[in-house]
């Protein structure tokens, strides 16, 4: 091979590894390109999902898990921010304290299961009737429901409160062992208030579980008011 031919050898051969380098070099770059896009994809909708999940959790916390309804939890934090809201806006506040009647004479006669599934159905009463914004319903304890109706006077309230009641009378189900009728009852306290600043929310609750027991007293499956 003489000289010239040599030259032109070797200079093809590093023609051919230079655009051999630059290649792997492009497919390295589209390559991390391309990872770096299916990285960030992933991320988004792992977000999405943390997110879902997130919101999913913040739901189970504040529900109640057998009816369904706000839990005492998101019943006293929803009490006291509309409480704030009320203050600012110089309106009244309701509150309805809500109890069953004979229940526990309802467990014994049918069973646990069947007490459940009755606090099931009144659950869906109330929620079917009380559906205002900013409304709430929540299962209070046991067998104890409270509903928070904003900007609700005394004599709104009381009307809020018979429909539920008529509601739950309505609902037909049956109660052998009760004192009050053959079908199952609920006794309801109504309180309403203007709030100032400097008083508790826990008053207005406090007014309407004194109305209630006042219900109770009263012969049960009735409405009573606060003074
Ligand atoms: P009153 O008319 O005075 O309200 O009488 P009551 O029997 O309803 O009241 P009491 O407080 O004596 O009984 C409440 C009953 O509610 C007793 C309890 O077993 C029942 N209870 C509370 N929570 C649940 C629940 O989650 N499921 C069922 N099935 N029963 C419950
Ligand atoms: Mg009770
Ligand atoms: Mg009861």
């Amino acid at each position: 091979m003489d000289p010239f031919q040599a030259y032109l050898v070797y200079s093809s051969l590093a023609v051919a590894l230079l655009a051999l380098i630059i290649a792997a070099y492009q497919y390295r770059v589209q390559r991390t390109r391309s990872l770096a896009t299916r990285l960030q994809s992933l991320v988004e909708e792992r977000t999405a999902a943390l997110e879902r999940l997130n919101q999913e959790l913040q739901r189970l916390t504040a529900t109640d898990g057998l009816t369904g309804v706000a839990n005492r939890r998101r019943f006293d934090e929803a009490l006291e921010h509309e409480w704030r809201r009320a203050i600012r806006a110089n309106a009244p506040l309701a509150c309805i304290m809500i109890d069953i009647d004979h229940f526990k004479a309802f467990n014994d006669r049918y069973g646990h299961l069947q007490g459940d599934a009755c606090l099931r159905q009144i659950a869906h009463a109330l929620v079917s009737t009380v559906r205002r914004a900013g409304d709430i319903v929540a299962r209070y304890g046991g067998e104890e429901f409270a509903v928070v109706l904003p900007a609700t006077t005394l004599v709104g309230a009381k009307l809020v409160a018979e429909q539920l009641r008529t509601d739950v009378v309505k609902l037909k189900i049956q109660h052998d062992a009760s004192a009050t009728g053959p079908h199952v009852t609920i006794s309801l306290g109504v309180a309403s208030t203007v709030p100032r600043q400097g008083v508790a929310p826990a008053t207005l609750v406090a007014a309407a579980d004194r109305a209630l027991y006042q219900a109770k007293r009263s012969g049960r499956n009735c409405v009573e008011l606060a003074n």
